[in-house]
């Protein structure tokens, strides 16, 4: 089934509340557009996405185009409050290979293109695959490129500003491709540094050296030049890793820590026993 065939489920109605581009003028378009939904039965979870509808008619005659992004803000809604949900959102294109020419992607221009008090059809929340452990001295790796930073700002929003005292050490190893791509971590906006606390917080970014490198490069640059730090932390059995964005950063997170691990056997052995203990965890997407 393809992702223009999917029943929706219940859906809801959500009111543009904010909308801000959070990447400079020239470059990738990323905004932070804020949802204020005023459903008493809508309610969330940090790691959760939902899905966004954009009315029809489609172009192909498919009855619904909906896409799924990631809730970056940790639920602060008290019962039977409205609660806002903050999406991070890449405005796509794609170019045609036939006719060589530019598209704008649907759900993600519209949802760029929207305007504050603009009405907008939500499903969702979907079951996350990312479970925030209770125990507060477990240690947290985040790894991801591009919007994956969205679940992680939910976390750390959640863990520091909200429940507060985490004790153990939670590192993000990031990758973008220029220092004003880094999404919450750039010199306009460094929205992260307002939630962790310094004590057990690290952040590992990798940048693109060439303008044709993609994100995936610049993670593994993050995690080679941070190696001994990644491999320290995800061989002690109470950390739990979670990795987002791109399909391909794993395919990077995997390359270096082989070479951390000795070989690409000792790393999957790895690998499998954090899956099998629940510690492992990952929302990829292209
Ligand atoms: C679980 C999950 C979480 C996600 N979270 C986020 C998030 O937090 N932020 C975010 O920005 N994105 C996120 N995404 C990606 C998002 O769901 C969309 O896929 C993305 O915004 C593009 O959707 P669109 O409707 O704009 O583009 P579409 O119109 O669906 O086009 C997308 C792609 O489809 C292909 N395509 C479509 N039509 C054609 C055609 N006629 N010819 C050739 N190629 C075509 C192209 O490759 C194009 O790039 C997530 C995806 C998943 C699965």
């Amino acid at each position: 089934m393809s992702e223009n065939d999917v029943e929706l489920g219940a859906a809801c109605e959500a009111v543009v509340k904010e909308s801000t581009r959070i990447t400079p003028s020239q470059g990738d378009e990323v905004r932070q557009i804020v949802l204020r939904v005023n459903e008493p039965s809508f309610r969330f979870v940090e790691g959760q996405t939902i899905g966004v509808v954009v009315p029809g008619p489609h172009e192909f005659g498919n009855k619904y185009h909906m896409r799924r992004y990631s809730i970056a803000n940790a639920n602060i809604g008290g019962r039977g409050e409205a609660v806002d949900v903050s999406l991070l959102v890449r405005r796509c294109f794609y170019v045609d290979e036939v006719n060589g020419e530019r598209y704008p992607g649907v759900a993600s221009n519209f949802l760029c293109n929207a305007a504050p008090g603009d009405k907008i059809t939500i499903t969702g929340p979907y079951r996350s695959p990312f479970q925030m452990p209770v125990d507060s001295s477990a240690n947290l790796v985040m790894i991801g490129t591009g919007t994956g930073i969205a679940p992680f700002r939910a976390f750390i929003q959640r863990i520091y500003e909200q429940k507060g005292g985490w004790q153990g050490q939670v590192r993000l190893f990031y990758g973008a491709k220029s220092g004003m791509d880094l999404l919450y971590m750039n010199d306009q906006n460094e929205d992260i540094a307002n939630y962790y606390d310094e004590a057990t917080f690290k952040a590992f970014n990798g940048l693109a050296g060439k303008p044709l490198m993609g994100e995936d490069k610049a993670l593994e640059r993050s995690l080679t030049d941070n190696a001994s730090e990644a491999w320290g932390l995800i061989q002690q059995p109470n950390t739990y890793l979670f990795l987002a964005g791109l399909k391909k950063t794993e395919s990077a997170l995997d390359k270096v820590m082989a070479t951390a691990a000795g070989s690409a056997e000792a790393w999957k052995a790895l690998k499998a026993k954090m899956i099998a203990e629940e510690r492992w965890s990952e929302l990829l997407y292209s």
